[in-house]
């Protein structure tokens, strides 16, 4: 069994986060240290670990993370001007939590893709 994360806790409500959306499936909160005037996170409820170990299981819930960010973009404001969605998976690609989750920013211009 994988090790949970404070994201468990924050879908469960057990600890304080800026929750923009919830459903059955899914969670968006804010981003604690935000990298753009939008920056949320969209997590599954259940707890994948990272992008590898994604199922075919998880395809109903990895679809609601899709459309949940376009309809938070649209709140937020940031559809037309544009944002990215970015998913960090283990060491090389950034992951420090192991729950996968979409980042949601914009609200400025972001520059290119990737540092160097
Ligand atoms: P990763 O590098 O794993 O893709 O991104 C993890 C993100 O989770 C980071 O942007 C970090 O700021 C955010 N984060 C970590 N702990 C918390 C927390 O307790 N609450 C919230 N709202 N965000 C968190």
């Amino acid at each position: 069994m994988a090790e949970e994360t404070i994201f468990s806790k924050i879908v469960r409500r057990e600890i304080p986060s800026d929750i923009v959306y919830q459903d059955d499936l899914v969670t968006a909160f804010r981003d604690i240290t935000p990298k753009a005037p939008t920056h949320v996170l969209i997590i599954p409820n259940h707890l994948i670990p990272t992008i590898n170990d994604i199922t075919e299981a998880d395809e109903t819930a990895l679809g609601r993370m899709m459309s949940v960010a376009a309809k938070i973009a649209k709140e937020e404001g940031i559809d037309e001007d544009g944002y990215r969605l970015i998913m960090n998976c283990n060491e090389h690609g950034g992951q420090e939590v192991f729950h996968i989750h979409m980042h949601l920013i914009g609200g400025r211009k972001l520059g290119p893709m990737l540092a160097k």
